[in-house]
C-alpha cells in the first residue's frame, strides 16, 4: 500500500517551527518578520490565496500587510507600491499575487521586488542563484515538495525524476532543486512526444500540468513516488489533481493526495522563506 505523503500534517509542523523562529527573532533581535501580500483585482482564487497567506503569516506571529488594489491599477501605480514596500523596514518578504491583469507586465513587476525581499523566489537574481546552486530565495511549491519528501526520508539521489510541466513557478525550479539533490531529471511539457514513455521510467514523478487525472496507473511503474501538484476543479466543484489517484496509488510506493498534499506545504514554506529573509536582514542565517 502506498504511503500517503500528508501535506497537512507536515505543514502544521513547519508552521509551528516557523512560529518558534519568529518568537526567537523577536526576543533576540527585536525583529518582527513582515510579509506584504499584494493583490490586483478580484480574481476569486487569488483573493482566497492572498487572504490565507496573510492570515497564515499573522498566525505565526509575523506582521501581515495586505495591499488590495483595484483591477484598473496601472503598471506605474503597482511599481510605486512595490517600491514603497522595498523601502519599508517592517517588510522582509514581498509577494505579488499572480496572475496580474493583462495590462501589467508581470516580469517587470517581479523584477522590481528587491531580491532580498523576494518571498516567492521568482526574481531573476534568485532564479539565477538557484540554477547556480547558490543560496537563494526558492519558490515555495517545489521547496515544499522537497520538505515533504525529506520528512518521509525519501532520498532522491540517483532517482529517475520526471517533472511534468515547465512553468517558472513549479516545473523549472523543481527540476533545478532535484538536480541539486543528485536526481537524474527529465522535464516534460505539452510538446513532449510520448509522455507515457517518460512517466513509466520515473522513480519520482512530479506532475504540475493542471490536467485533471491525466496520469493513470498504466502510465507509471510499480514503486513510483508520485507527487501531484495539480489543482483542478471538477464540474461538481470538488478538487482533483493531475494523477488518477486510485490507479496510481495502487502501484505507488508513496503518493500525495489532492487536496491535502502539496497545497498546504506551499503556504507553510512561504512562511519559512519570510522568516529566513527576516533572519538575514538582521545579519543571521
Ligand atoms: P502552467 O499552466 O504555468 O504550466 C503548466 C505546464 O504543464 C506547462 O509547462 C505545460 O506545457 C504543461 N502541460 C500542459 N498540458 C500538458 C500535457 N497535456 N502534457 C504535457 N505537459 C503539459 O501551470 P503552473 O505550473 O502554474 O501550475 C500547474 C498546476 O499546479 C495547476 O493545476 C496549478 O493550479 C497547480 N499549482 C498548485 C500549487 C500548489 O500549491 N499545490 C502551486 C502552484 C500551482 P507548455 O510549457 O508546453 O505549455
Amino acid at each position: 500500500m502506498a504511503t500517503i505523503l500528508d501535506g497537512k500534517e507536515a505543514a502544521k509542523d513547519i508552521r509551528r517551527t516557523v512560529a518558534e523562529g519568529v518568537a526567537v527573532l523577536k526576543n533576540a533581535a527585536g525583529i518582527v518578520p513582515g510579509l506584504a501580500v499584494v493583490i490586483v483585482g478580484e480574481d476569486p482564487a487569488s483573493v482566497i490565496y492572498t487572504r490565507s497567506k496573510a492570515r497564515a503569516a499573522k498566525k505565526c506571529g509575523m506582521l501581515d500587510i495586505l495591499r488590495k488594489l483595484p483591477e484598473e491599477t496601472t503598471e506605474a501605480e503597482l511599481l510605486a507600491v512595490v517600491a514603497a514596500l522595498n523601502d519599508d523596514d517592517r517588510v522582509h518578504g514581498i509577494l505579488v499575487q499572480l496572475p496580474l491583469p493583462d495590462a501589467i507586465d508581470e516580469e517587470r513587476i517581479v523584477a522590481a521586488i528587491l531580491p532580498s525581499k523576494d518571498a516567492d523566489g521568482f526574481h531573476p537574481v534568485n532564479v539565477g542563484l538557484l540554477s547556480l546552486g547558490q543560496p537563494a530565495s526558492v519558490p515555495c511549491t517545489p521547496r515544499g515538495i522537497l520538505s515533504l519528501l525529506d520528512r518521509h526520508e525519501i532520498d532522491v539521489t540517483g532517482m529517475e525524476a520526471v517533472v511534468l510541466g515547465r512553468s517558472n513557478i513549479v516545473g523549472k525550479p523543481m527540476a533545478a532543486l532535484l538536480t541539486a539533490r543528485n536526481a537524474t531529471v527529465t522535464i516534460c511539457h505539452s510538446r513532449t512526444k510520448d509522455l507515457a514513455f517518460h512517466t513509466r521510467r520515473a522513480d519520482l514523478l512530479v506532475s504540475a500540468m493542471g490536467r485533471p487525472e491525466m496520469i493513470t496507473g498504466e502510465m507509471v511503474r510499480e514503486g513510483v513516488v508520485a507527487v501531484d501538484v495539480g489543482i483542478n476543479r471538477r464540474e461538481d466543484g470538488t478538487l482533483t489533481g493531475d494523477l488518477h489517484y486510485e490507479s496510481v496509488a495502487a502501484k505507488a510506493m508513496a503518493i500525495t493526495p489532492v487536496p491535502g498534499g502539496v497545497g498546504p506545504m506551499t503556504i507553510a514554506t512561504l512562511l519559512g522563506n519570510v522568516l529566513e529573509l527576516a533572519q538575514r536582514s538582521g545579519g543571521e542565517g
